[in-house]
């Protein structure tokens, strides 16, 4: 296998993401990166760290629990997010250690976050998980199971859990025009709760891959995910 440099693909995906904000007529920095580790040693976490990156994303929670308690007891402090789908028995673990969920796509998930965020006193983020393409299975299909949801946050029910906008996958097709499809059904969609939920702060946009992150950021994405464009392919035979 050849060295990732980690450094060096850092550097050019930010270069690349400034390039994609100021193009598109978007303001520097508008658009923050989540780099995606899941599958990679904590090693190479921390040389993520070390070349300056603050946010990662994994999406299986003992995974994660593993990797990230072992880079914070050698004294980093990545913020996390959790990004794949979860099930309400890693709920506890994922609201330890992550600063967000990006995932949320139920209603039982979204009270069980609650329950197990009351206990231990703390406030976590949440985006809710759309989903705008065929091909994927994750996140919320229909939009009044989401309005439900997102009107519970709005009447306080859920104290310990802050939302902060909305995810999602597109589908995994070259067909550029799909791709483009799916992320802006989630900015239309975001552009309408926010206008019925206006006391509620729903400005992110979590969409784009190594992949497509260029067009998500043509469609307003102010999260992109990206894995295998920093850390290199994944081994899933590990
Ligand atoms: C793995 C993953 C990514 C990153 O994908 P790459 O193609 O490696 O950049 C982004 N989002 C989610 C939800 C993922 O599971």
């Amino acid at each position: 296998m050849p060295e990732t440099n980690i450094n060096e693909n850092l550097s050019k995906i930010l270069g690349q993401i400034r390039e994609c904000e100021k193009n598109a007529g978007r303001s520097m920095g508008s658009v923050s990166l989540v780099a995606v580790s899941k599958f990679h040693p904590a090693e190479i976490v921390i040389s993520a760290i070390d070349a300056g990156q603050k946010i990662f994303g994994e999406n299986r929670v003992q995974e994660a629990a593993e990797k990230f308690d072992f880079i914070r007891e050698s004294g980093f402090s990545p913020e996390l997010h959790i990004i794949g789908s979860l099930q309400r028995n890693k709920v506890k673990t994922a609201v330890r250690i992550a600063q967000c969920i990006e995932s949320v796509d139920r209603l039982e998930l979204i009270e069980e976050i609650e329950k197990q965020c009351a206990k231990i006193g703390k406030t976590i983020d949440v985006l809710f998980e759309i989903h705008t393409g065929e091909e994927s299975k994750a996140g919320f299909t229909s939009e009044e199971s989401l309005l439900e949801v997102i009107s519970n946050c709005n009447q306080g029910v859920y104290p310990h859990i802050k939302p902060k906008g909305f995810m999602t996958m597109a589908p995994n097709t070259t067909d550029k025009e799909q791709v483009r499809a799916s992320f802006r059904t989630l900015r239309l969609l975001r552009e309408k709760m926010q206008s019925q939920f206006q006391n509620l702060d729903l400005r992110e946009l979590s969409m784009g891959m190594s992949g497509d992150f260029p067009i998500a950021i043509e469609e307003g994405a102010t999260i992109v995910r990206v894995g295998t464009a920093i850390f290199g392919e994944r081994d899933y035979s590990k």
